[in-house]
């Protein structure tokens, strides 16, 4: 391999930042080699804001490098050492530094561990997984600024292309994820994928059977951050490595046709509600919620000749898949994933209370409801529209509007969103002398449902006067 230094000098660039040049020096004084290599060189020469993460290679102990520069610092900075990875790294201000000695890597064909080796920074840049990420700096002061490219992962930056440094079936067989992460950069910098490349990803996605849930869903994570999730999760689909782990979401793909009838496309559908909702909020969970808001939808698809095709109940039901998806997905079983649930349960509601009969009792229950989550649950029903007729698009939104300002106007009212019982079950313990048991759920649920229901206000006299009236009616005594 030709180690060539490419033309550029990257010496005024680093020494924006004092940390290259005092990881240079205390190399030199080691008598080692050092570089900083991967994603802060790509993100350097495409002028994209780098995370404060960076990450640096040394023909030597990496350990050794950053207790080296941990000391050079007057104060104190915390340094960890991962004794077995070889690896350590510092924190300084924002900044992380990650210190590696150079590796080389073997892999066999049934294991992700691969045999590590010391090696040179040629074997180093040899298992990166794209060119683009195979691009090394040199900081030691005699060659500070110096760009190590073996790959020509300039011109891949130059021609947007995700390409591995090596024969694609080796580089991924070595380490399947790498089959995510090329899909993953390309939706994060908007790249084509070489040809090449794609076919061997679409060779060997099953071997992605290999990989933990918990890394992929990592790179599964980072995709549907960025601001148009569609273009991977294209990708991912053609590839076929979405059937690896979310066959649910594969199953929403295809339209049938009976009696010259046809539903949509619920996979394309899904990704245009998911890449709308992006316009409007950079939330993970929402954006969850988007992906699963249908996910019912093959599962309760019923076609009738009078209104062709159904598929109801698939909110309900897609509510009780979530829980399901998430634990497979090693995605959290915790508040994020009640919220992805709630929204998917009652993405269909605002759409009921477009209605110009619709009652405020309707608007209750559903602010009752929804609580906190009723902003992101209306987001979630304009990115639904997906008409491709703009007059339709229009109307549906100005509908969404109305509803929107009549909830406003109840909940200035009624102050439902944040719904506490007005009246709680201590109240009716202290107030009749009783134990905890069924009356108090009884007692405290009529007064709800009277409150939903505007019988009574939501204020706590009123409450009282209910409870005494209940109480009387099943023979609770003062
Ligand atoms: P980001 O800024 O999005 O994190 P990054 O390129 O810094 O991008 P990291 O996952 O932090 O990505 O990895 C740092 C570098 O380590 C990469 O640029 C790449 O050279 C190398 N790398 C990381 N993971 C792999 C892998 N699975 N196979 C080969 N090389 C990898």
């Amino acid at each position: 391999m030709n180690l060539a230094v490419g033309s550029h000098n990257f010496s005024e660039a680093l020494a924006q930042n004092e940390l290259f040049a005092r990881v240079g020096k205390c190399a030199d004084e080691l008598g080692v080699s050092v570089y900083v290599i991967g994603g802060f060189v790509r993100d350097l020469l495409l002028k994209r804001t780098n995370k404060q993460d960076l990450d640096f290679v040394c023909i030597g102990s990496g350990i050794a490098l950053a207790q080296k520069v941990a000391e050079s610092f007057e104060e104190k900075v915390p340094l960890s050492v991962f004794k077995n990875f070889g690896t350590a790294m510092i924190k300084v201000g924002d900044w992380e530094l990650e210190f590696v000695g150079a590796r080389k890597e073997s892999y066999q064909r049934d294991s992700r561990k691969p045999i590590v080796e010391d090696g040179t920074l040629e074997d180093d840049l040899n298992r990166r997984d794209f060119t683009i990420n195979a691009m090394a700096i040199s900081l030691n002061q005699a060659t500070f600024g110096q760009l190590i490219d073996p790959f020509d992962g300039q011109k891949d930056l130059k021609r947007r292309l995700i390409k591995t440094p090596l024969d694609p079936e080796v580089t991924f067989s070595d380490d399947p994820l790498r089959m995510l992460r090329a899909v993953r950069f390309a939706t994060q910098l908007g790249f084509d994928i070489a040809p090449d490349t794609f076919d061997s990803i679409m060779n060997n996605a099953q071997r992605l059977e290999i990989i933990s849930m918990e890394r992929i869903i990592d790179e599964v994570n980072k995709i549907i951050l960025t601001p148009k999730p569609s273009y991977g999760f294209k990708l991912l689909f053609v590839s076929k490595l979405l059937h690896q782990f979310f066959p649910e979401m594969v199953d929403l793909q295809g339209v049938e046709t009976v009696q010259d009838k046809s539903h949509k496309d619920n996979f394309y559908h899904t990704l245009q509600v998911l890449d709308n909702v992006c316009t409007m909020s950079d939330d993970l969970w929402l954006r969850w919620a988007a992906i699963m808001h249908d996910i019912a939808k093959p599962a309760t698809k019923r076609f009738n000749k009078k209104v062709g095709w159904t598929f109801h109940g698939h909110e309900e039901k897609g509510a009780r898949m979530v829980p399901t998806i998430f634990r497979r997905l090693k995605l959290p079983l915790n508040e994020h994933m009640k919220y992805v649930q709630k929204l998917v349960r009652l993405h269909l509601r605002p759409i009921a209370l477009v209605k110009d009969t619709v009652t405020d009792s309707a608007i209750r229950r559903l602010l009752f409801e929804a609580g906190n989550e009723v902003d992101d649950l209306m987001t979630l029903c304009r990115a639904d529209i997906t008409s491709k007729n703009d007059l339709k698009v229009k109307r549906f939104l100005e509908n969404f509007d109305k509803v929107e300002q009549k909830m406003q106007e109840v909940e200035e009212k009624d102050k439902l969103r944040n719904f506490q019982p007005p009246v709680s079950g201590e109240d009716i313990m202290n107030a009749f002398k009783v134990q905890p048991g069924k009356e108090i759920g009884i007692i405290k649920e009529r007064i709800r449902e009277a409150i939903l229901e505007g019988n009574i206000k939501n204020d706590r006299s009123e409450a009282l006067q209910l409870m005494y009236e209940i109480a009387a009616e099943l023979g609770l005594k003062r």
